[in-house]
């Protein structure tokens, strides 16, 4: 008999009760410390109390009101990643893969107002993720999304990661775009060289391309910078955000520049929920934070420590870690054995990771965490990677 929720996850046997900061309380009774942050969603921690003073502030005055009117919070949330970001104007939505959605319409949109219809096709590489409507499977394109799903949308073209003549091969009269993860999350936690996004970026000018990133996962200050893409020193046409933008309220955003966004006219896209008064509460109060002196430092800082720490477990445990690796508070540790092994034995010593594709261990911690809480994990995986060197 089929569960009265949709069997799509795998088991899940733990829950929680309640957070606070870096912390989750188990129903089990159990303290964890979280350094899987919901998927980096949690990037202000547990019940951030500016955020949840925020959040209460508005859930006692208007929740919502639908995009018929003007949502003063949606200005001033769009006002503020303007004046921070490369983009010229927001559109706001309630998951990631909506702001690949719009990003993808923005994208067909942006040629066809500009007399090439025919530029419709998107670049994309090899191990990304971007989704799981019918358009973003597509885009990601691997095989364990589209399966069953048939016939997959059209318009995706893949090339390797990271091999720039590959991409620049795949480039045809068709092509609109190039989408990409400037470091693949679910993939693996893969950065792209700086140099090459830079070469992306030239490839799209000298051909008209639009270049669309997809930092649902590397934004909001995941790797020390508002956005991964900043650390090349490049300037994107359109960006998809989510994730930590709303601290664990799902919101997403689509940004793009005036000259990407032409076309884009009233009622060529919308959203019933996007962008709603409670919604951008959550974004205001995020980026109250974010925004604020010292805060990317800190992320920059506290993130050096934890990967120099944990590359020391590594070179204590070669059998058991492969590689510490990413940016940031957005880094990989690559099993030897099984990743889902690893994050079972680290679950049950008390620390909650996420494991992601080419067999990687991700940590994402709130953006807020300190070095005792650094410690306590880095004890906790040193331990943990004893007890598996030993069983191995
Ligand atoms: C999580 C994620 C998505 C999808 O976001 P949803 O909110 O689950 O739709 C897309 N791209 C990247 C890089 C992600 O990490």
């Amino acid at each position: 008999m089929i569960p009265s929720l949709m069997p799509t996850y795998g088991e899940r046997n733990l829950a929680f009760e309640r957070g606070e900061g870096a912390y989750l309380f188990g129903s089990d009774g159990r303290r964890y410390l979280d350094f899987g942050g919901g998927i980096a969603v949690v990037g202000l921690g547990h019940a951030h109390p500016h955020l949840v003073q925020a959040l209460k502030a508005q859930a006692e005055k208007l929740w919502h009101t639908s995009n018929l009117f003007r949502i003063p919070g949606q200005e001033k949330a769009g006002q503020r990643l303007v004046e921070n970001t490369f983009a010229d104007t927001v559109f706001f939505c309630n998951s990631g893969a909506e702001a690949i959605e719009c990003g993808l319409k923005l994208v067909r949109k942006h040629h066809s107002h500009n007399g090439a219809p025919e530029k419709y096709r998107v670049i994309t590489l090899e191990g990304s993720f971007h989704g799981r409507t019918l358009a973003t499977i597509a885009a990601g394109g691997q095989a364990k999304l589209t399966q069953g799903f048939g016939p997959v949308v059209d318009g995706f073209d893949h090339v390797p990661y990271g091999n720039f003549n590959a991409l620049k091969g795949a480039i045809t009269k068709e092509t609109a775009a190039v989408l990409l993860e400037p470091i693949q999350g679910e993939g693996g936690i893969r950065p792209l060289e700086p140099d090459y996004l830079r070469e992306v970026r030239a490839v799209c000018d000298e051909f008209g391309l639009l270049l669309f990133l997809d930092e649902i996962q590397s934004g909001m200050g995941r790797t020390g910078k508002l956005f991964a893409h900043e650390w090349a020193e490049i300037k994107p046409d359109v960006v998809a955000i989510a994730k930590s933008l709303g601290g664990g309220f799902p919101v997403g955003a689509c940004l793009a520049t005036e000259k990407a966004a032409a076309g884009m006219t009233a009622g060529t896209h919308g959203s019933t929920f996007g962008g709603n008064p409670l919604a951008m509460s959550a974004v205001n109060a995020v980026l109250d934070l974010m925004l604020a002196d010292g805060f990317m430092e800190h992320v920059i800082e506290i993130g050096d420590v934890l990967r120099r720490k944990v590359q020391g477990v590594a070179s204590r445990y070669p059998k058991v870690l492969a590689e510490v690796r990413g940016l940031g508070l957005m880094l990989g540790m690559k099993a030897v054995g099984t990743n889902t092994d690893m994050v079972k034995a680290l679950q049950e010593n008390g620390l909650l990771t996420v494991p992601a594709g080419d067999n990687i261990v991700r940590l994402l911690p709130p953006l807020i965490i300190e070095r005792s809480h650094v410690d306590e994990a880095v004890e906790i995986i040193d331990r943990t990677c004893g007890s598996l060197a030993e069983a191995s």
